[in-house]
């Protein structure tokens, strides 16, 4: 077999990059990072401050990222500024406080590493390596990153192509290291409202040429908070395994890019957004369990309450909007069976109705006599509606209403 041919015998295109490249037939791998899994099934979400300033506000950043549901926390030590006179990070002290704030809340740490002197340095605090847009070609840094024994997250330098981007992850990959996953931060055009123009074209592409998963960074590529809420609705809609976000407790205070964090207020309305978002693209945003690796609680047992039941009122909400959109279908299907004369009822149907519940169990481990009583509710309001559609148009001929899904099915 030639080097080119697959296993079923089709030619592969001579790809410039060996290592990360989708084979075809393949799936995409996913990367650990701390107890968390990113790509594919998934969306994670990583918040953190632009900049490690100080103590008290990264560990305020690290419990709003906690609370909101986020699966990581960022933040820089090392900065790699465009000025010389702007804020260069705390370095290794800036580490320390990251190192605090996951011991407080169990998050792992994703933080910058800007030369190839102090991967060993970062890789000793941290959990996940981020390789900067303005590093991506460093190829000294890939390589040290390389033999690290850390995950990779390897932004898109601002002026990169996609295939200089990938054969960056190669170089990495290369050097020993295939954990790594591609950050999409916005490219340089010629729009001045917006600080990059995030390319969400890369994201499907990426991953059709890649294995390696593609998270997006939003508050990066616009540099301006208003659009990091819609854009991240955009990226898990285009398929992206997870986004990055800038979030702070005081913006206007920010050291670094206050002009694009989020309060905690907005972070937890994008985590719910997304999680609603995630499941139209058939994956899950998986909050962590606020009992497992947590000690940092510092909310009240009734604000935490609060909390979660605005979690739920928001998944509520989004549950009622589907059963509307079910009811207009119902009606549709209604007007077909008058048009064309046709049983109200059709067992058959009702059968394929019963066996969606049964594969929505085993998919997202349901409790059976929840979904499958759901399922006899949803066809007998179907079944209630079309009856009461045809009596109203024709009462002489209207069926009568099934006796067992008038009165007990109706009941909670
Ligand atoms: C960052 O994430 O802190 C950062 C500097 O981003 P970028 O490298 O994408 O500019
Ligand atoms: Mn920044």
């Amino acid at each position: 077999m030639s080097q080119l041919e697959t296993q079923n015998g089709q030619l592969e295109p001579n790809l410039p990059y060996k290592l990360v490249r989708r084979r075809p037939d393949s799936g995409r791998s996913p990367v650990r990072v701390g107890g968390a899994a990113i790509g594919p099934g998934q969306v994670v979400v990583i918040a953190g401050p632009c900049a490690v300033e100080s103590k008290a506000q990264t560990l305020k950043c690290a419990l709003a990222a906690r609370r909101a549901g986020a699966t990581a926390l960022r933040g820089g030590a090392f900065k790699p500024r465009t000025s010389p006179y702007s804020f260069q990070g705390l370095g290794r002290e800036g580490l320390q406080i990251l190192a605090e704030a996951r011991d407080l809340t169990g998050l792992p740490v994703v933080t910058e590493v800007i030369d190839p002197g102090t991967v060993s340095l970062v890789a000793e605090y941290a959990d996940m390596l981020q390789i900067g847009a303005r590093n991506m070609q460093n190829f000294s840094l890939l390589r040290a990153v390389g033999s690290a024994q850390r995950p990779v997250l390897l932004k898109r330098g601002m002026s990169a192509t996609i295939e200089e981007w990938i054969l960056a992850a190669e170089y990495i990959a290369e050097a020993g290291n295939s954990d790594i996953v591609l950050c999409e931060r916005g490219i340089r055009t010629f729009e001045p409202f917006t600080r990059s123009t995030l390319d969400l074209s890369s994201i499907p592409l990426v991953q059709n040429l890649t294995h390696l998963p593609v998270i997006v960074d939003p508050s990066h590529a616009v540099g301006r908070r208003d659009l990091v809420l819609p854009l991240s609705m955009a990226a898990v809609a285009v398929g992206a395994d997870g986004l990055l976000v800038d979030i702070h407790p005081e913006p206007g205070l920010a050291l670094c890019d206050g002009e694009q964090a989020l309060s905690e207020q907005v972070l937890r309305e994008l985590i719910i957004r997304v999680m609603i978002q995630a499941r139209n693209v058939n994956r899950t945003l998986d909050v962590l369990p606020l009992d497992t690796l947590w000690s940092g609680n510092q909310l009240s047992p009734t604000e935490e309450l609060e909390d979660q039941r605005g979690l739920l009122d928001a998944l509520d909400q989004s549950l009622w909007s589907l059963v509307a959109e079910r009811t207009r279908v119902v009606e549709r299907i209604a007007s077909v069976k008058r048009r064309f004369g046709l049983a109200i009822r059709d067992q058959q149907r009702e059968k394929q109705v019963h066996d969606n519940a049964a594969a929505a169990i085993t998919r997202y481990g349901l409790n059976p006599a929840t979904a499958y009583r759901m399922a006899k509710l949803l066809i007998a309001d179907a079944v209630r509606m079309q009856t009461q559609a045809s009596a109203q148009r024709n009462p002489s001929r209207a069926p009568k209403l099934p006796s067992e899904v008038s009165r007990d099915d109706c009941q909670f």
